[in-house]
This record gives C-alpha cells, structure tokens and sequence, in this order.
C-alpha cells in the first residue's frame, strides 16, 4: 500500500464481474480522497488466512461476496444485523477489533426510502417473493421498519418456514397458490427470486390483485428494468427497482472506511448502468 492511502477490497471467488470497484472507485474520484478499492480474488480454503491478516495485506476494511459471506461472518465480530441475517458482506476495524454487518438490509430499505419516500406508511401487510439469501435480509429490514406481516411466497415451503423460525410471527409461510389472495392485500410486493433474471425463467404473476397504492420492487438487476418493474408501472404503480438496492448497499462500507458518507447520485446511476448493459 502507499503511504497514506486506505484502501479496501472486495473478496470474493469468483470475483471479476464485481461493480464494487466501480461504485467506490467513483465516489474516492468524487471526494479527491487518498484512497483505493481493489478485486481480490480468494478460493475459500485460504478465506480464513486472508481475513485474519486482512491489515497485514493492506487494507482497512472489506466487502465479502459469493461464497463468503457466512465465513466471513464466523470470522469476526458481527452486528446485530449480520447476526440476524446469518451472513455478513462488510468488515471493518473498530479500534483493531474486526467488525462486520449486513448492508444489505439498508440496501433495501435505503433504496425504498429514496425511491418511494413513506412507502412504509402503505405497507401494513407486504409480499415477499423467495425465502434464500437475500430473502433474508429483505425480511430483516421490513421488520426494522415496523412491518407487521410478511406473506412469504416461496417454491420450497421449508425454506419460508425457516423465515418465521429466524425472524417470529409476522412471517408467514404461504405456498404461490396464495399469491393472487395475498397479493389483494398487499402494500409492498418484493421480488427477491431469481425468477426474471437474465438466463433464469420468467417471473409469471398477474399484478391484478393489488391495491393502487401498493408498491413494488424487484432485487433483480439484470436485465435493469425486469418485466416485473414494467408491469407494475403499466398499472401506474410506484418501484424500486434492484440497481439502486446495489448502489444504496455500497455506501455504508464506503463510510466506514473512508469516513465520507457518500451519496447515490444519477451519474453513478448512470455509469454503472452503462457497465451492466450486455
Ligand atoms: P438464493 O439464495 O439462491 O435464493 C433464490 C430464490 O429464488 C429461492 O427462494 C428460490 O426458491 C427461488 N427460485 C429460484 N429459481 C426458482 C424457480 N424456477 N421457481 C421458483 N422459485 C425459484 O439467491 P439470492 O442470493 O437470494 O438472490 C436472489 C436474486 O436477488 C438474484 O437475482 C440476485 O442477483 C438478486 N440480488 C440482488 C441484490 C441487489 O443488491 N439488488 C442483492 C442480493 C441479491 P427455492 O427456495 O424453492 O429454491
């Protein structure tokens, strides 16, 4: 590392379609900061080593990706949203101790806010659509925010099932059948399937049922603007779409590292939509 400059990683394996050094690399141009991000590709079986020296290999913090996220959890001193969500993808030294968090979570619900300020306010009952990895911390955050009831709609009814033992009562377990009842009374429908995702099937569900005030988002970011997003605007429905949970994420490492909290502007928008684009 040169003298004077912080830098930070993303690990993960493999790792070189990560955006991250595009999203922080623009925010340290942005704030003329003496810093630097890198791609740190680390198979799993030498994770631990990587971690436990993580400042002896230059850097002051990191981001955790596929497949790390739970290793990297076990490895340091998690908060209480890494802890709820079982996986942690932030790690950073607080006075030599490493810590970790879910950001996730305020990916989501940050992301929510700047898209549809006060959508909390027409979500009493929400629609979840996948209970895996990222169902977990979308969960997380609704109930952070008050939610009362969380309908989750997943293919493996066990996995919705493991939900409501992680999270308590205001998940609910619901088989797709359910959808087009659940979906009546929904303030907040979430897509976090990879149904819709380029390469994966279609996500086929009929918008229908929902009230007008409902909202919906899609953590899907490939394509960009996914079928789902599409339908919901052609009812005139207002979304959130899985971009901008990419770049709200980002900005609490970014904060933590460097110290500057950085904000999601439309150029960053811009450029790395221009970088997804196939
Ligand atoms: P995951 O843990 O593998 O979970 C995948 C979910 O999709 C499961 O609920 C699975 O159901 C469901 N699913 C997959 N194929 C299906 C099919 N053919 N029919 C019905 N359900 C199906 O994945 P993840 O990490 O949660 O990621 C899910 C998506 O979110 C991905 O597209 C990912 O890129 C995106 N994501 C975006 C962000 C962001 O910042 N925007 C962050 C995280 C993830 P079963 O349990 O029945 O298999």
């Amino acid at each position: 590392m040169s003298e004077g400059v912080r830098a930070a990683c993303v690990i993960g394996w493999p790792i070189k379609h990560s955006r991250s050094p595009l999203i922080h690399g623009y925010w340290i141009r942005l704030h003329g900061l003496a810093a630097d991000y890198r791609l740190e590709a680390v198979p799993p079986e030498k994770f631990e080593e990587f971690i436990r020296n993580l400042s002896a290999h230059g850097y002051v913090g990191a981001n955790v990706t596929i497949p790390h996220k739970e290793a990297a959890l076990a490895l340091s001193e998690p908060d209480d949203r890494a802890l709820a969500v079982g996986a942690a993808n932030t790690l950073w030294y607080d006075s030599g101790r490493l810590r970790s968090t879910n950001t996730d979570v305020e990916g989501f619900t940050g992301n929510l806010d700047a898209a549809v300020p006060g959508w909390e306010l027409r979500a009493s009952e929400a629609v979840v659509l996948g209970a895996g990895g990222s169902a977990r911390a979308v969960v997380y955050g609704l109930i952070e925010r008050g939610i009362g009831r969380i309908n989750v709609v997943n293919r493996t009814l066990d996995r919705a099932h493991a939900l409501r033992d992680r999270f308590g009562a205001a998940v609910q377990p619901c088989n797709w059948s359910a959808l087009p009842h659940l979906l009546g009374r929904a303030g907040l429908l979430v897509n976090t399937t990879s149904l819709g995702m380029t390469g994966q099937p279609p996500l086929d569900i009929d918008l229908a049922p929902l009230p007008r005030q409902a909202v919906v988002a899609d953590l899907v970011y490939a394509p960009l603007d996914t079928a789902l997003l599409q339908a919901a605007r052609a009812r005139g429905l207002l979304t959130a779409d899985g971009l901008g949970m990419l770049l709200h994420q980002a900005v609490r490492g970014f904060q933590l590292w460097f110290g500057v909290r950085p904000e999601v502007t439309p150029e960053l928008r811009t450029l790395v939509e221009a970088d997804l684009r196939p």
